[in-house]
Parts: C-alpha cells; sequence; structure tokens
C-alpha cells in the first residue's frame, strides 16, 4: 500500500498561501501550469467560483501524488476570523506546513496557530516564502522562529542574492551539511557525543534520528521558498514526504473517524470529510455519531481531487474520504466507537450579531439557512428567540460578516442585513453557593436535587462531581443531573455562558414509583440557577493581546491611546527608530482600533490582535443576552414548559 499523509496547509494572510498551493499542485502534475494570484486564475480562485455556483466541497482538500506518496492536501483559512474552521482541520492532520512571509515574519495568527499545533502535537513544516521581495531577511524570520516555538530549527536550504529577482536557492552547501549534522545530534546524545569526537556519522542514522525528532515534534525543518519565481518548491515536497511519518493508526481496529468539515452539496445532500484514526468505514456500513449516540448508514464514500470526485467504496484508518448519506452529522463530530485522544483550543466566537431578513416571510428561509450552516460549523451557534423573532450568530470576527451576508446571498438567494457586533461576555461563580431543586408535583413525577457551585481558577472551564448515594440518587439518575447541570450553565444570571466552576451533586432523591425517567431534567437546571442566586456571578469580558509597532515618535500617542482603552501595557521595545510594545485590551474597546491605527503610527505601524483570555469585566458593567429557552428560575412557566403545556 501506498504512503498516505494527510497535511494542511496554514499561514497568515497574504504569506503567499494560494500562490504555494499552485506551485504545488503543478509539481504534482494536478495542474497544466501554475496560476497567478494577481491575474485571478489560481486554482482556489477557480474552486471559489465553484463554489459560488453550489457546487461546493472541492475546495476543501485534493489528493496529490508526489513519487511514491500519497498527500491529501487540506486547505485551511487563514484568517483569525475562522479559527473554528481552522481548528477542526488541525485535526486532520499529520503535518502541517506554516507559511510566512520573508519580509513580514511572523504574525498573530501564525502564533495562534502554532499554538494550536503544538498542544496537537502535530509536526511542523516551516516555509519561509518571498525570498525575492525586497526587504526580504530569511535569517531574522528563522531567528524569530526559534524564538517564538522554543524548538531548535533546521534550515534545509540557503538563500543567495535574496530580496531581488536574482535571488537563487541552493541545498547543498558544507554550511547545510554541517547543519543537518548538528540538528540530527541536537536531537540524540548518541550522534552529538560521535560528532564531538569527530566521528563520521552514518547519514541513513541521522535520518533516522531527524525524522523521530520531527514526529515528535522536537525539531521544525524549514524550507526558504519563492512561490512567485517558483523556487524551493521540490525541496519542500522532498522534505515533507522523506521526513514526515504519518502514524495512521490500526486499520483492524474499530472504527474511529473525525468529522473535519462538512458541507451540503445540491446532489449529494451533506457531505462529511472524515479523517479516520483507526478502523475502517465502508459503504453501506452503519456507524455511530457519538455526539446524538444514533447509528446511521453510510451510503457513499468518495475522494475529491481538484476537480474529480469519484467513489472509493471504503476508508480506512490513516486516511481521508468523504461520507455520503448521515443525516444528523455536523462538523466535529466524533465517528465510531473510542476516543480521538487529541483536541485543541483556538479563540472561542467572541462577537454575537443579529441577522435580519429584507422581509418578513423569509424569516423561515432564513432560519433554516442557519440550521445548515450552524452544522458545517457548530461554533456559529444560531440562536432563535421565538418571542422577540429575532436571530442571532456567533461569530470570530466582523470579516466573518461579509462572508455570511455573500452565503445566504449566493447559496440561498436570501439578502441578509446585520445588527453591529456586540462582545460575547461569560459568568463565573463569585463564592460558594447551594441550590436546591424540588420537582415532585404535579404527580406522577419525582426528583429532588441539592447541588454546590464553587468558582475555580480562571481557565479551567467546568466541572461534575457527585458525592450522592446511589441508594438515595440511581447512578443513571447522576448522570442525568451531569448532563443537565453542564446544559443548564450554558446561560448563568446574566444569560452568559458559566465557566471556571464546579457543580457537586450533594445529595438527591429518586422515587421507585413515581420518577419518570425524565424527571431530573426539569429538577436539576432548578437547583442548578438556585446556586448561582445563592453565588452570584461576576461577568466575565474577552481580553485581547495586541502586539504593536510603528515609529518611535508615535509611541507615547499610541501609549496614551491603549490606556484610554482601558489596555494593560508591556514595556515597549525600541529599536532603530521603531517601537515594539504589546498590551493586553478589552474587546469591548479595542473593535475600532484596527481602523484608527494607521492614521496614530501616520501610516507606518502595524497592529495584530489576538484572543488572550477572559477577565472579570469592571464594575458596573451591564450585560445580559436573552434567554434561548424559558428560565428555570421561573418555576411554574419552568415545569409547564418541561411538560410541553405552555
Ligand atoms: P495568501 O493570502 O497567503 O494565499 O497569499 P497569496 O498567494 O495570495 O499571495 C499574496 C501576494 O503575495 C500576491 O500578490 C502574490 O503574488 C504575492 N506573493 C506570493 N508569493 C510570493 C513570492 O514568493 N514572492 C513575491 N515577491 N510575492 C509573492
Amino acid at each position: 500500500m501506498q504512503a498516505v499523509i494527510n497535511v494542511g496547509i496554514v499561514a497568515h494572510v497574504d504569506a503567499g498561501k494560494t500562490t504555494l498551493t499552485e506551485q504545488l499542485l503543478w509539481r504534482c502534475g494536478e495542474i497544466r501550469a501554475p496560476g497567478e494570484v494577481d491575474k485571478g486564475n489560481t486554482q482556489t480562485d477557480w474552486m471559489d467560483f465553484e463554489r459560488r455556483r453550489g457546487i461546493t466541497a472541492r475546495a476543501t482538500s485534493t489528493v496529490l501524488h508526489y513519487r511514491d506518496v500519497v498527500i491529501n492536501w487540506i486547505d485551511t483559512p487563514g484568517h483569525a476570523d475562522f479559527a473554528a474552521d481552522v481548528q477542526r482541520s488541525l485535526m486532520a492532520l499529520d503535518a502541517a506546513i506554516l507559511v510566512m512571509s520573508s519580509v513580514e515574519g511572523i504574525q498573530g495568527q501564525t502564533r495562534a496557530i502554532a499554538r494550536a499545533l503544538e498542544e496537537l502535537q502535530i509536526p511542523v513544516l516551516l516555509v519561509v516564502n518571498k525570498a525575492d521581495r525586497a526587504g526580504s531577511d530569511t535569517e531574522r524570520v528563522l531567528r524569530e522562529a526559534q524564538r517564538v516555538w522554543k524548538t531548535p530549527v533546521w534550515q534545509i536550504n540557503e538563500v543567495q542574492a535574496q530580496g531581488t529577482a536574482e535571488v537563487a536557492l541552493c541545498e547543498d552547501t558544507p554550511a547545510l551539511r554541517e547543519g543537518k549534522v548538528l540538528a540530527a545530534a541536537e536531537c540524540d546524545d548518541s550522534i552529538a557525543e560521535k560528532y564531538m569526537q569527530g566521528e563520521a556519522i552514518d547519514p541513513s542514522l541521522a535520518d533516522e534520528t531527524l525524522r523521530a525528532a520531527i514526529a515528535h515534534c522536537r525539531l521544525f525543518p524549514a524550507v526558504l521558498t519563492s512561490a512567485a519565481l517558483s523556487l524551493g518548491i521540490d525541496t519542500l515536497l522532498e522534505t515533507l514526504c522523506r521526513y514526515y511519518v504519518p502514524a495512521p493508526g490500526d486499520t483492524d481496529a474499530p472504527p474511529l473517524g473525525y468529522v473535519f468539515h462538512l458541507e451540503h452539496d445540491p446532489d449529494m445532500g451533506k457531505i462529511a470529510f472524515v479523517r479516520m484514526f483507526s478502523g475502517r468505514i465502508k459503504s453501506r456500513d452503519v456507524v455511530c455519531v457519538q455526539r446524538t449516540e444514533a447509528l446511521e448508514k453510510v451510503t457513499q464514500v468518495r475522494k475529491f481531487a481538484s476537480r474529480r470526485c469519484w467513489d472509493v467504496g471504503e476508508v480506512a484508518a490513516g486516511d481521508i474520504a468523504v461520507l455520503c448519506g448521515l443525516s444528523d452529522v455536523r462538523a466535529g463530530d466524533v465517528l465510531g466507537e473510542g476516543e480521538l485522544g487529541r483536541s485543541c483550543h483556538l479563540a472561542p466566537p467572541l462577537l454575537s450579531v443579529q441577522v435580519l431578513p429584507r422581509t418578513p416571510d423569509e424569516l423561515p428561509r432564513l432560519l433554516q439557512a442557519c440550521v445548515e450552516l450552524t452544522q458545517e460549523d457548530p461554533s456559529l451557534d444560531y440562536i432563535w428567540l421565538p418571542e422577540q423573532r429575532e436571530l442571532h450568530m456567533h461569530i470570530g470576527g466582523t470579516l466573518q460578516i461579509d462572508m455570511l451576508r455573500e452565503l445566504f446571498q449566493t447559496r440561498y438567494l436570501l439578502e441578509t442585513a446585520f445588527s453591529a457586533p456586540t462582545v460575547i461576555y461569560r459568568e463565573t461563580p463569585k463564592c460558594a453557593g447551594t441550590g436546591r431543586g424540588v420537582y415532585t408535583m404535579p404527580k406522577p413525577c419525582w426528583a429532588i436535587v441539592e447541588v454546590k457551585i464553587e468558582p475555580l481558577a480562571p481557565g479551567s472551564g467546568l466541572e461534575f462531581v457527585s458525592l450522592a448515594e446511589d441508594r438515595h440518587i440511581l447512578r443513571r439518575y447522576q448522570h442525568h443531573v451531569h448532563v443537565s447541570a453542564l446544559r443548564t450553565l450554558q446561560q448563568g444570571l446574566y444569560g452568559w455562558e458559566v465557566t471556571d466552576a464546579r457543580v457537586t451533586l450533594v445529595d438527591g432523591e429518586n422515587h421507585l414509583v413515581h420518577t419518570h425517567p425524565m424527571d431530573f431534567f426539569v429538577a436539576t437546571p432548578m437547583a442548578v440557577m438556585a446556586a448561582l442566586e445563592d453565588c452570584g456571578t461576576t461577568l466575565l469580558e474577552p481580553v485581547m493581546e495586541a502586539r504593536m509597532t510603528g515609529p518611535e515618535a508615535c509611541v507615547s500617542r499610541v501609549i496614551g491611546e491603549m490606556l484610554a482603552l482601558r489596555g494593560e501595557l508591556g514595556n515597549p521595545a525600541v529599536a532603530e527608530g521603531r517601537f515594539d510594545m504589546s498590551c493586553r485590551v478589552p474587546l469591548v474597546t479595542v473593535q475600532d482600533l484596527p481602523a484608527r491605527y494607521s492614521s496614530l503610527t501616520a501610516g507606518k505601524g502595524t497592529l495584530d490582535l489576538s484572543f488572550s483570555g477572559y477577565q472579570p469585566a469592571p464594575a458596573g458593567t451591564q450585560a445580559w443576552t436573552a434567554r434561548r429557552s424559558v428560565d428555570p428560575r421561573d418555576r411554574s412557566k419552568w415545569i409547564l414548559h418541561c411538560r410541553n403545556a405552555l
């Protein structure tokens, strides 16, 4: 069987990802000639066009062949606004190609993606592109990479005459040969010892060591390229196929797959892009969607290349394919048996917008479109408020509004308007508190729940423990309390998601005769909300990390501005007449800074915003959001609602 490797390409916008992809497709024989971004005739542009016509799916992944390796090529969006989408693509990878520009260096989104790759332990291949462009400084970018990732970087090729059209790349110089041995020595003590004693190092041993170090993310190879001049492309492919070894997983084990992307195709319906981690899935197999625990039948297993699509009948561990026929599947779902053993956390959606149809009679169609889009990207998490007749969506950034507007228009023929985005807050308990939920009337029903809620350290998320005795409350009802408590905490006292808290089931009671299986889903929310009332909650606001540069003469103006935005400034570093400074600043105050930053720095500054975390909002902040359903604190209405009697 041919080796299969799942490779993703990630980059900050404008680093040259499209140009590079075009070159790779060409080298692998996928296209006859590379297109050019500036002429608008690249493969990705063509796919965009196809996308607009509703023939979707193909932009996401394609199959390349290089020597005897099959490369499943996975494209990821470059912008921070699409973090959730990036996150899911990363989950499917065996290796990530991280493209940086040798002029602009490492930018905010690249850092965030690099952190996610580290968390997922995905081997990285660094590409320093645009070696021909004026201002190119590959050494500086490589030094910066080493500093940012605290991982040794092994430089694969060298540049001559960089920053000019005469630029040339070479991969066999005495310094590079020495560099390779040094990289291997850095990863293996026995090689280091031989090297010190001046002994020759067996090249295959060095290669073996380098492969292992790369697989464990202890070494990042770096290839210099000029995608525009088609330089360094073979070196990139060669390095990838030679040093990156996928770990496909056991093909004979039970099936386990991850849906990293989902689309609605006009002909085929829902199509799920799946990375298999173990076992196989064949056409007509029945698989379990873990989120719903439903068993669903796969009608087709297909492969996609840039302009073709064909039936393959089955997909095995280590490979990716498209599954058709799964009706209730979403992006991010796990299929089959067992746990993935991988998870990663990029920025959560930080903003909420209201989506408005052009006329009220288009609302049902808009709602249906939102359902579909949320299946493709669950982080959009559309919210329909029936009483207000309002539709809201969660987004990562304002760019996403444009994307959504275009999607509604091209795919659903719906004109939409969006409200100004508002910040998504969170809540956390102020102190420990207790609450009790009693649901014993009107009979037949019986569920009593007593919970304690207490704050945890920032970043801990939610925890649930049960101290209740099985003879008071059956194990399976304790499980209901667990599920229901976490669900209730999606909306705290002010309607925001509650975080950094532990819920303890202290005690409870079921009745041998009267308890109905759903009763604990009625009592638990009442107990949890009562406990939250008891402890009170603090509002948390999202905070961004702003990295700013600009001319030294503007530094005091920038500092003044950041202080006015409630920023917490780090010490500015000043060198060669320019400042470089970072600052933590609340998202709610910093939203329109990107538009003004250029004028603050006489057009010569850069501003990079990335999500940093949540912090308590200033005292007196008034922020609440509408409830998605009946408030369990309104006891009688809640019970009627649960009994479907409203
Ligand atoms: P993406 O946003 O990362 O997909 O980047 P693109 O591939 O669209 O490239 C952004 C711009 O940089 C385009 O104008 C490209 O022509 C240009 N570009 C890409 N690679 C190179 C390169 O190697 N050298 C130079 N000089 N320009 C490049």
